[in-house]
């Protein structure tokens, strides 16, 4: 560029680049600097003149060679100008700044005899960018990666533990009634729990470990490097311990559960593995994690893969079956065990749903209470309940009870009390003749707020029992302390009642004990799932006086109940092992066994 060309384009072209702010710069095919603008001081503090006769290769940041090196080789080949690109260079100083380039072959023109090269500052435009990735890609409220990121991450992982051949964990961690924290200490409060929990998850894992949040209380990790199955199940447990301990602010303590499901990836299969298939199967282990009673952890098996659709199918079924009236009520008979009349009924819930047939409370109930949803379901539980026991108390001069199922969440929610109260009034029924049934483990778990609902409940007249009595771990001073009238024994226990066996025997010494403490703290106590005559006897030997189960009556619709009440010991079944509903089989009632039955399915054979 020096000599060649005419004076006056030469003056043109140097006009035309030391007025730009750009930088410009010419370089031979090798790369070698003929002309460099002032802006190269401005922007990079060189002076031109110390940059004319070197390389740009000494300016230009070695990850972006390869790029450079290409479109220049481009750029000589079509002769065509080129597509801006973005490279890093080095500042005086050592720093790296970013500019964007324009490349023009002007090797054949004599004023210039190079390769032109326009370069524009960016940097403060792609620090910009970088954040709006990063803020694209983490969760506003941790500062953990967000969904789109562990995705990402998780393919990284997928490749890497294909050329390593070790193992990949995702692992799907939900917290457990998160909602109920939130309820009670507020968002903010909540979001300060989050805030911690993250932390903690943080802290629980290995740097190459990525935890995201990817939802409300879900929390997403991807373990790398690991070498088997308990690799990954030992994280798990001790995601779960650093989560369990109490958290403890100025001015409120929480204490939270997680439930975690992990699915691993060995390397032979992570070649072949979808990320979104393994993040869908760690959540449907996380599912039975929580059926399993929460605050654990659940490995991925095949089998979960229809549980899984069949749970994502429901919810928005779920959420319109109320309106569309799909519920039902079925009730099962109390007996009294010395007399056998019925003393009471309780209320089950089923969904008769439109393309399923009739569902089990096991299949849904979980799923309701998951989404908040079992709040409207359980009132109209209750008031379906009151209506039809004040029909029976009216129509049948029938002395009994009604009892209804509560589930843990109906008791969180503020208002309980009052929605009864409201509830026994529009249907007249007096509050003796309605029952409350909550598992121990709710009862137990109920904070205080629950626990004075409860009594308000109960100073309206309404009777409160344990239900499932047995399975979690109440214990004498518990039971006194509970606003409870009445206990039932879980089916677990009378099940295993067994004439002959001796005094140590497991089942039989429980079920003594529970009838025995019944007595002593004046709980009535009711046995559950009573299914053959032995169990009925050995009940009333150890001083059980109440009892249902199929030995008796199975849960049945209203009318059938009805028939039952009319007929005069209300005992239809005698002790010949007969079913109480002999008209039932194309009935609508429900196989116990069996997930759900269709419609008019002919019920299985009892007894
Ligand atoms: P649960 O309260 O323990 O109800 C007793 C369950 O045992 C019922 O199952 C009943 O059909 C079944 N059962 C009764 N006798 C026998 C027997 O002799 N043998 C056997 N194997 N089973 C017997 P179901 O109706 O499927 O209800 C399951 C659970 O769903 C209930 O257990 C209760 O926890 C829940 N549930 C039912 N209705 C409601 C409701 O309205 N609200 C809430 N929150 N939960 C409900
Ligand atoms: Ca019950
Ligand atoms: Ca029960």
């Amino acid at each position: 560029m020096r000599e060649a060309g005419s004076a006056s384009s030469r003056e043109w072209f140097r006009v035309l680049a030391e007025s730009s702010r750009d930088i410009v710069l010419v370089r031979d095919v090798d790369g070698v600097l003929s002309y460099c603008s002032p802006a190269v001081w401005a922007s990079l503090g060189h002076r031109p003149e110390d940059l004319e006769g070197t390389n740009e290769r000494e300016l230009i940041h070695p990850v972006d060679l390869q790029i450079r090196d290409a479109l220049i080789s481009q750029l000589l080949n079509t002769k065509v100008a080129q597509p801006a690109a973005e490279l890093r260079l080095r500042t005086k100083s050592g720093e790296w700044r970013w500019f964007e380039t324009i490349d023009t072959n002007c090797l054949e023109n004599p004023a210039v005899q190079g390769i032109v090269t326009n370069a524009r500052d960016v940097t403060e435009r792609k620090a910009a960018e970088v954040e709006l990735i990063e803020l694209s890609l983490h969760d506003a409220l941790t500062g953990l990666p967000n969904r789109l990121l562990v995705m990402d991450r998780l393919t990284i992982a997928l490749a890497r533990a294909v050329r390593a051949n070790d193992l990949v964990a995702v692992m799907f961690c939900d917290l457990d009634a998160f909602k109920v924290v939130n309820d009670s200490i507020g968002h903010e409060g909540g979001d300060r729990v989050l805030v911690e929990i993250a932390r903690r998850f943080t802290q629980a894992l290995r740097h190459c470990d990525t935890v995201a949040r990817t939802g409300g209380d879900e929390f997403v990790v991807v373990c790398e490097g690991l070498s088997s199955v308990e690799d990954a199940t030992a994280v798990a447990a001790h995601i779960r311990a650093v989560v369990e301990e109490p958290i403890a602010f100025d001015d409120f303590e929480a204490s939270i559960s997680v439930s975690i499901g992990i699915v691993t990836v060995v390397g032979f299969e992570a070649e072949t593995a979808d990320p979104m298939i393994l993040l869908r199967n760690a959540d449907a282990a996380m599912y039975r994690a929580k059926q399993g009673g929460k605050a654990r952890w659940a490995l991925f098996d095949e089998a979960l893969i229809n549980a899984a659709t069949h749970r994502r199918e429901l919810e928005p079924e779920l959420r319109r079956a109320l309106e569309a009236h799909e519920f039902v009520l079925h009730y099962q008979p109390v007996y009294d065990l010395t007399d056998d009349t019925i003393v009471g009924v309780e209320a089950l819930l089923r969904w008769d749903n439109p393309t399923r047939g009739l569902l089990p409370p096991d299949d849904f109930i979980g799923l309701a209470e998951e989404t908040g949803l079992i709040v409207p379901i359980g009132i109209w539980v209750l008031a379906e309940s009151c209506a039809q026991m004040r029909r029976w108390d009216r129509e049948l001069s029938w002395p009994g009870w009604i009892s209804v199922n509560l589930s843990a969440r109906q008791l969180a929610e503020p208002g309980l009390a009052s929605a009864i109260n409201e509830i026994l009034a529009a249907s007249d029924l007096r509050p003796e003749l309605l029952r409350l049934e909550l598992t121990e483990t709710a009862l137990l778990r109920a904070g205080h707020s629950a626990a004075v609902e409860l009594a308000a409940v109960r100073g309206l007249g309404v009777h409160i029992g344990m239900d499932d009595f047995g399975t979690g771990y109440a214990t004498l001073t518990n039971l006194q302390q509970l606003p409870i009238d009445f206990l039932k024994i879980d089916r677990s226990f009378v099940i295993t009642l067994k004439h002959g066996a001796n005094a140590r025997d497991h089942g039989n010494a429980i079920v003594a004990a529970i009838a025995q403490i019944g007595q002593t703290l004046d709980l009535e106590t009711i046995a559950e799932g009573v299914e053959t005559e032995e169990q009925a006897e050995l009940l009333r030997e150890f001083g059980c006086p109440f009892g249902q189960g199929f030995q008796f009556a199975r849960p049945a619709p209203s009318h059938e109940i009805t028939r039952l009440l009319t007929r005069p010991n209300g005992l239809p079944l005698a002790r010949n092992g007969a079913h109480p509903f002999p008209g039932s089989s194309t009935e609508r009632v429900l196989c116990p066994t069996a997930g759900y039955q269709r419609r008019g399915h002919p019920e299985p054979a009892v007894d």
